[in-house]
């Protein structure tokens, strides 16, 4: 029989696995798979997030000329997307992520969101810092958009049963 761990136990060990572990070689063939899909060739507003802590690095992307980028920003308790203008606008947020500077958009005109987790399970839901920006994101506004979660497949388990806030999301991209 399988044991399942709390949330924050499972946090844990992998926030420690992954200190260990600057998934590069996963990053490119992430990025790849990303702009060959399906998904990201039909889609025009396209939701990001600067990595941090040995999150999955698909920034490259944002060289790519003929998409509307956003990135997250945390302000308060709230997640916002703002337009993506350059390396060069983003400044230090709330928790020492890379934001934009700039005006939040409508989330509804998002077509995608990619999004990273510390794990994510089978039936496509996921663990973040747990601080629930994604899930309350998810939950306070009508969005459209297609939600993938992005994660090295080492990361992919079932030790965890999600939350009934938790949400669900529309795809989990990997490097396998
Ligand atoms: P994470 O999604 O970052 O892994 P959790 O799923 O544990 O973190 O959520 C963290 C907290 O966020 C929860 O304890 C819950 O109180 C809060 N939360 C999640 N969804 C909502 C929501 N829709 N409205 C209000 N609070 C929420
Ligand atoms: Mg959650």
């Amino acid at each position: 029989m399988k044991t399942l761990l709390k949330k924050d136990e499972l946090r844990k060990i992998a926030l420690k696995e992954r200190f260990c572990y600057n998934p590069i070689e996963q990053s490119r063939i992430i990025v790849s798979r990303i702009i060959n899909s399906k998904d990201f060739i039909q889609s025009r507003n396209i939701a990001l997030y600067y990595p941090i802590k040995n999150e999955v690095d698909i920034t490259k992307i944002l060289a790519i000329k003929d998409k509307n980028f956003y990135l997250p920003r945390c302000r308060g308790l709230d997640l916002e997307f703002v337009p993506f203008s350059g390396l060069s606008n983003l400044v230090n947020g709330q928790f020492n992520i890379k934001e934009p500077i700039g005006e939040k958009i409508n989330p509804n005109i998002l077509d995608l969101i990619y999004t990273p987790a510390l794990i994510a399970n089978s039936s496509k839901f996921r663990l973040g810092y747990g601080k629930g920006y994604y899930d309350r994101f998810f939950s306070n506004n009508k969005i459209k958009a297609k939600k993938i979660i992005v994660i090295c497949s080492s990361f992919i388990c079932d030790d965890f049963v999600e939350d009934s806030f938790d949400v669900a999301f529309d795809g989990i991209l990997s490097e396998k």
